[in-house]
């Protein structure tokens, strides 16, 4: 559902990305880890568009992507949910929901957010409430059910867990996984959080300095020495 292959991009005279290489299937959940600075945010921007890639390609659902602006990406199928955890303060969570909608060709049905609040139903009792007084962990859940009302088929997400309590990060990646598991959709997942993300992936993949440099099912990399030390804290 998404393929990346010989991805390169950066900032002005910075080159980041040296050459990823990556496929996320239907009903597929790949995690990326990797360092601090070690290019995981510019992946994704590359990705969706936010930065043109300077060589290589991006396909959404057999489409090719590199090179069109965020918009015309997002109409292709994907969604991004950013870092920055941004939802409209002022605005209900209803409207704020409905906003994910208009990147999409026809307006979100009610169908879309029934499939969201069933995905999380703490929100379904906020609906009326400003989305700036939901906790953070809402809040979270906020921007990703935005993402879904596009019902895209590609969802990107950069460090969902970020500053989240072990509590709400579990319930946040086990809608993820329902996600996959019930509906089949494709999920590429950035995180810090290396070990609740192999709890949900099918595959990780690490990045250092720009590259993939492992790829494996957690069982494989959790029984890697060098994974284990740096990522899981164990040894
Ligand atoms: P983190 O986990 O800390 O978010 P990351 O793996 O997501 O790290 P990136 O944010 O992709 O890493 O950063 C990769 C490199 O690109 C870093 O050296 C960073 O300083 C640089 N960089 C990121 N954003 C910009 C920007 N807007 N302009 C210039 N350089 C940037």
């Amino acid at each position: 559902m998404l393929e990346v292959e010989g991805l390169h991009a950066g900032y002005d005279n910075l080159r980041v990305l040296h050459g990823i290489d990556l496929s996320v299937p239907a009903g597929h959940l790949l995690a990326v880890i990797g360092a601090n600075g070690a290019g995981k945010t510019t992946l994704l921007r590359a990705v969706s568009g936010l930065i043109r890639p300077s060589a290589g390609t991006v396909t959404v659902d057999g489409r090719a992507v590199d090179g069109l602006r965020p918009e015309r990406i997002a109409a292709a199928g994907l969604a991004h949910v950013p870092e920055n955890r941004l939802v409209f303060p002022s605005l209900t969570v209803a409207d704020n929901l409905a906003l994910g909608g208009w990147t999409r060709r026809r307006s979100a049905t009610p169908a879309d957010r029934d499939r969201v609040l069933d995905l999380f139903p703490r929100l379904r009792s906020r609906l009326a409430q400003p989305a700036g007084t939901l906790s953070g962990g809402e809040q979270q859940m906020v921007v990703i059910g935005r993402g879904l009302m596009a019902a895209p088929k590609v969802l990107v997400l950069d460090e969902p867990s970020v500053g989240l309590a072990p509590r709400l990060v579990a319930e946040i990646f086990a809608a993820l996984g329902r996600l996959r598991d019930e509906q089949g959709q494709a999920i590429l997942l950035v995180e810090q959080n290396a070990r609740a993300a192999f709890r949900v992936a099918d595959r990780v993949a690490v990045m250092d300095r720009g590259r993939v440099v492992t790829t494996g099912t957690p069982a494989d990399l959790a029984g890697d020495d060098r994974v284990q030390s740096a990522y899981l804290g164990g040894g």
